[in-house]
């Protein structure tokens, strides 16, 4: 199993790390060249989406992911990854892939006090420790989307699954517990 890290920009050293740990590859994709579909799976990590939204247009990877979301590759956006994932940003006109039935609310604790930590359920997992770090909440689910709620802290959406994407408000790549990654790798498993 190979993954592609997304490595534009943000924090794509701790997933490495994680994979690294569960024993799985992966490659980091910064450029066109990089990118191929003979990845199993795709992780978007956590950062400044601004930013790596203009490198993902820059460097001519914004529509080969998003056809390789469409055609049902498995992907994993973690903070920034899942405002790169949604259809609607209910505080931003611009979105990016466009591929999850959400609508994200960035920097939705306010810029300087939305990082924080709590143990929160994740899915059926019991609970897991999340970090937050400038977060997005998702706001709302789109209707008749089959978005499938993972997670949610203060009554507000930090974790969601719809068919092969999983994105999280919070990072799991910044505490010890491997859990969310390793639904992650569950799912391309079950994808194969
Ligand atoms: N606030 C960032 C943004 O809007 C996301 C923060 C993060 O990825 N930790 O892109």
């Amino acid at each position: 199993m190979k993954i592609g890290v997304f490595a534009l920009q943000g924090a794509f050293v701790e997933h490495e790390q994680m994979l690294e740990r569960l024993g799985a590859e992966w490659v980091e994709i910064r450029r066109r060249a990089d990118f191929s579909d003979c990845f199993d799976g795709v992780i978007l990590p956590g950062g400044e989406s601004t930013v790596q939204g203009k490198l993902l247009c820059e460097e001519g990877l914004l529509e080969p992911l998003k056809s390789v979301i469409e055609g049902g590759m498995p992907v994993f956006g973690t903070c920034a990854g899942l405002i790169l994932l949604a259809k609607e940003l209910s505080n931003d006109p611009n979105t990016y892939l466009g591929t999850m039935s959400v609508s994200v609310r960035r920097n939705a604790y306010g810029r300087q006090l939305g990082s924080f930590r709590c143990n929160e359920p994740f899915a059926d997992m019991g609970t897991i420790p999340m970090v937050f770090i400038r977060a997005p909440f998702i706001e709302s689910v789109l209707p008749q989307s089959g978005v499938q709620i993972l997670a949610k802290v203060n009554g507000n959406i930090v974790a969601a699954r719809e068919k092969n994407m999983l994105a999280t408000a919070f990072h799991p790549e910044l505490t010890e517990d491997l859990r969310v990654h390793q639904y992650f790798l569950s799912m391309i498993k079950a994808h194969e």
